[in-house]
């Protein structure tokens, strides 16, 4: 008999597609042997951080030989400092990514439902299929979540409900009061995970501000954004002690490296990082966005930092002319958008470069 693990494999992840990333730059210089690319792809802050956070990163180096702090000490008591909360309601994860992992494995499960929206990120149908729950799929309205909608399509049997404020791929946003009614009306059966990948780029208040009146809710934060280490790999969530203590049970015992909790330390140490990222990226939107109209192509309204663009039927074709080109996007076939491409915010030199080369793969096209 041949052994054939696709047929042992458990029936949800049979159904499941992989999770594909922005392409690595690398990737694109191996295929194509070009050597100045730009990656707009995974919407990463476009500036290094300083001398000092690699410094304090680099000094984490020399103890590898010894696990982390697997309890995150001294960076908990550091966000919940920032953040106005106590460090027993923060659990770290291995980028937020696997924050959102743990709650479905603490909540979720086999006869549970978990909701998102239509559009919403892709990690979150991976974690419910990862635990073998019901993945259930809310219709967006205008590519935007619908929260009503989404409030309606919670049964007795939902445990978890995933927004993304903003949202990736699409950059959209819903309001504050909106937030606010649909905790008020969320039954206390289910647990409600905020992400804020991009909170820092929105004008909106936090969820962290609800926490105290909403027990069910959980906010999740990371740095691979406005804070500049996605490559480090850390996130976070913020509930109450009890949500983290189930959260504790579940994730592995170091889930966060060492170096990555040093250079957390230093980020938050920086004056103007983030403020600088977040400075860079409203101007760089504003560029991006009067670049696309001038295109004529029509984007959604973002408070992130990228956009998502409808580049029509030939959208594929627009993606591989704009690698050839030396430029990385993304595009959102398998979210179901064929004919959207994102494009994160970069340098002011890239959002030229990518526009540019945009603007003559359309002239030829015609
Ligand atoms: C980028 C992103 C995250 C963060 O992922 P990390 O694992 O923290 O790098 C989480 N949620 C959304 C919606 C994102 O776009």
């Amino acid at each position: 008999m041949q052994f054939d693990p696709n047929e042992l494999v458990n029936e949800a992840i049979q159904q499941l597609q992989p999770y594909v990333p922005g392409k690595p730059e690398e990737a694109l210089r191996r295929e194509l042997g070009l050597d100045k690319i730009i990656k707009l792809a995974s919407n990463e802050a476009p500036l290094r951080l300083s001398d000092a956070v690699w410094e304090r990163a680099a000094a984490a180096l020399r103890d590898i030989m010894r696990y982390p702090d697997g309890s995150g000490f001294d960076l908990k008591r550091k966000l919940a400092d920032k953040l106005g909360v106590t460090p027993d309601m923060i659990t770290l994860g291995n980028g937020s990514n696997d924050v959102l992992l743990i709650l479905a494995q603490a909540f979720a499960g086999p006869g549970r439902e978990v909701l998102f929206s239509q559009y919403a990120f892709a990690v979150y149908p991976i974690a419910a299929a990862t635990v073998g729950a019901t993945a259930v799929v809310v219709p967006a309205l205008d590519h935007a979540h619908d929260l009503i909608a989404i409030q309606e399509a919670i049964t007795p049997h939902t445990r978890l409900v995933y927004l993304a404020n903003p949202n990736n791929p699409t950059g959209t946003s819903f309001s504050d009061d909106d937030f606010l009614h649909f905790m008020e009306m969320a039954p206390l059966h289910c647990v409600v995970v905020l992400d804020e990948a991009y909170f820092e780029f929105a004008g909106h208040k936090s969820g962290i501000e609800l926490l105290k009146q909403f027990p069910n809710l959980v906010v999740t934060r990371t740095f691979s954004k406005a804070y500049g280490m996605a490559g480090l790999r850390l996130g976070y969530s913020v509930s109450s002690p009890q949500i983290a203590e189930i959260l504790n049970r579940v994730r592995q015992p170091f889930n966060i490296n060492s170096v990555a909790l040093a250079a957390a330390l230093a980020v938050l140490d920086e004056p103007n990082y983030v403020k600088d990222v977040v400075e860079l990226n409203a101007v760089g939107l504003q560029q991006l966005l009067a670049g696309l109209k001038a295109l004529d192509l029509p984007c959604l309204p973002t408070q992130a930092n990228f956009v998502a663009f409808q580049a029509g039927p030939r959208a594929g074709e627009i993606y591989d002319a704009l690698l050839r080109e030396g430029v990385i996007v993304r595009p959102l076939a398998g979210y179901d958008m064929p004919e959207y491409l994102r494009v994160s915010v970069g340098l002011e030199s890239e959002n030229t470069r990518f526009l540019e080369a945009l603007g003559d793969i359309l002239k030829r096209q015609a």
